[in-house]
């Protein structure tokens, strides 16, 4: 069966990401009620404006039951502002995160000059062909812990990071034509028992 995967459709570049699942073979839906958590296998949080997607989820009643969801093993993946969004910490910002994976991030971190910025990253988990990655505005990994896996760097940053089922990306692949990261996520959301994390990974 394919996998029902989630998109966070309060704000954002939505459809981006379902054209993108849909051309990977998964079904999309877009998720805007806690009723639609309950019917997806993993879930995807956009680029967008964090501080606003921030209060939009406490005012859905949707930053609860998606923290409960992905403590309890769902697949999670950020893209840009998803990850902000799922960092345990953002420099310089008060309001709280979902807290889901124990990276910091900084905002726009990349400066002004390269605030958009098309790039080719090495991903070794996709492969030893370089994937061509689109920045916007996009942050960094200032900071990640014990647990978390750094997939990707930029100028020696992390772009690219995974703890367990949450994965989390500062740039866009659902705005180019490489489907590898989005077919690395519906991996994750397929065989979920081989991505139990680093900790467990042998239990
Ligand atoms: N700069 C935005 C923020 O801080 C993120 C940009 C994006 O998602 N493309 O929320």
């Amino acid at each position: 069966m394919r996998p029902l995967v989630g998109v966070l459709a309060l704000q954002g570049d939505v459809v981006e990401h379902v054209a993108a699942l849909e051309r990977a073979g998964a079904a999309a839906l877009l998720v805007k009620t806690p009723c639609d958590l309950e019917r997806i296998g993993g879930l995807i949080v956009p680029g967008g404006e964090s501080t606003t997607v921030m209060k939009l989820l406490e005012r859905f009643e949707l930053a609860e039951p998606i923290v409960a969801r992905v403590r309890a093993g769902m697949p999670f993946w950020g893209t840009c502002m998803g990850m902000i969004v799922a960092a345990h910490d953002v420099a310089g910002l008060e309001q709280p995160t979902l807290d889901l994976i124990d990276i910091g991030v900084r905002r726009n971190a990349f400066g002004r000059q390269n605030e958009s910025a098309e790039v080719d990253l090495m991903i070794p988990v996709l492969g030893s062909e370089p994937f061509r990655a689109i920045f916007i505005r996009a942050p960094w990994i200032e900071r990640a812990g014990p647990e978390v896996d750094v997939l990707a760097e930029r100028a020696g940053h992390g772009v690219m990071v995974r703890q367990s089922n949450v994965l989390g990306t500062s740039f866009h692949p659902e705005l180019g034509n490489d489907l590898r990261v989005h077919e690395y996520f519906l991996e994750m959301i397929g065989r979920p028992h081989l991505h139990v994390g680093k900790a467990s990974a042998a239990a």
